[in-house]
């Protein structure tokens, strides 16, 4: 039988191991950070109404611009930011992989902070770009001093901070946002993928951008916006930033669907972000419940938790999955990642964990 080692691959491909978070069926699956409530009805209704209507002309390319979704997503976001400064692609992971390919590439660095998002290193090695990294400070934390030692140490083309930081739940300050953007003059991009579940008012990354063109801020439909199944993610920045991924974006790349489907979803921002204050509360439960189980959950602006203190994370992992329960096992000795469900699937998890000897 033929392997991939077999074929004529990039050597820089060679041993690599592709994106894993295992797929299964299970009752409770809390192991991805999905929004686990779905879509409203209404908004629902809406939705396949104008994926309907956008199907009548798909004998067509869909707006190469898609003008209309950006501007919905410029005032989606406030903070003065204006269509021109928005980029969108399937999925957050695409811009990231389009800003990669501008910025990035062959004989350049990306710098990240691990733990971190796996995909962040796996986009930097599909893109050519070399992934190299700096320690935190305890308890996954970022100070500014942190952040320009790492810089200055590793003189990277690309900086990716993740803020709130997946996997460790934990934002990043403004402080060292700026700081990172002052210690070097590359591309720093902040991965805000969580940013709905901070406390409210929290400071966000696009009241920096204003002044600093070398920045960008990337978000997410798939998240709070209960949309993962869609594919749709977006970044704010300098206007010459997205002239900069319109020379890597293959045309016409977000389909006259999906650009429908996320107009319709845009439109009822409010009703696609009501579960929002109800999977915090479950998030803060899970934080206040696990210090009684024996275990050490970090503070976590995000819709997940991720808690130290676990002997064998594995076999935790695999008893709880026993359960029909899935959450993440990262790698991280000691540690164990679970999503924020609804109250019955968090009510579940603790339950089941409660069962097993910490
Ligand atoms: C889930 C996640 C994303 C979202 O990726 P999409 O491609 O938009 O689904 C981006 N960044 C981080 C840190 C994530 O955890």
């Amino acid at each position: 039988m033929t392997t991939l080692d077999d074929l004529p691959i990039r050597d820089d491909l060679r041993g690599k191991k592709p994106y894993g978070a295992p797929q299964k069926p299970v009752r409770v699956a809390l192991n991805v950070n999905e929004n686990t409530h779905p879509v409203p009805e209404t908004v629902a209704q809406d939705i396949v109404d104008r994926v309907a209507q956008a199907v009548r002309t798909v004998n067509r390319y869909p707006d190469r611009e898609f003008t209309v979704l950006r501007e919905k997503l410029a005032a989606y976001l406030g903070h003065g930011i204006t269509r021109e400064q928005i980029w969108a692609a399937n999925g957050s992971n695409e811009v990231l992989q389009q800003f990669m390919q501008a910025f990035g590439g062959p004989g350049r660095t990306v710098l990240g902070f691990p733990p971190t998002y796996s995909m962040h290193s796996i986009i930097a090695e599909g893109t050519g770009t070399h992934w190299v990294t700096a320690p935190r400070d305890a308890d996954f934390e970022l100070s500014p001093e942190t952040v320009e030692r790492g810089i200055r140490a590793t003189k990277p083309d690309i900086v990716f901070l993740c803020s709130p930081n997946n996997p460790t739940g934990t934002p990043v300050s403004l402080d060292t946002i700026e700081a990172a953007y002052s210690a070097f003059d590359g591309m720093l991009l902040v991965d805000e993928a969580y940013a709905e579940f901070a406390p409210t008012g929290s400071p966000t990354a696009l009241t920096l951008l204003e002044g600093r063109p070398r920045l960008a801020v990337s978000r997410t439909l798939s998240k709070a916006f209960a949309f993962a199944g869609a594919r749709v993610g977006y970044l704010a920045a300098d206007p010459a930033v997205t002239d900069a991924l319109r020379l890597v974006r293959l045309p016409y790349h977000l389909s006259a669907l999906t650009q429908a489907a996320a107009g319709a979803a845009l439109d009822h921002a409010d009703l696609m972000l009501a579960m929002v204050d109800d999977i915090k509360a479950q998030r803060d439960r899970i934080v206040a419940e696990l210090p009684k189980l024996g275990y050490r959950p970090y503070r976590s602006w995000s819709n997940f938790v991720l808690f130290g203190g676990v002997a064998d994370p594995h076999d935790v992992f695999l008893r709880l999955l026993a359960d029909d329960i899935l959450i993440r096992d990262l790698g991280i000795p000691g540690h164990l990642r679970v999503s924020a469900g609804t109250e019955a699937e968090t009510t579940a998890f603790l339950e089941a964990l409660a069962r097993i000897e910490a």
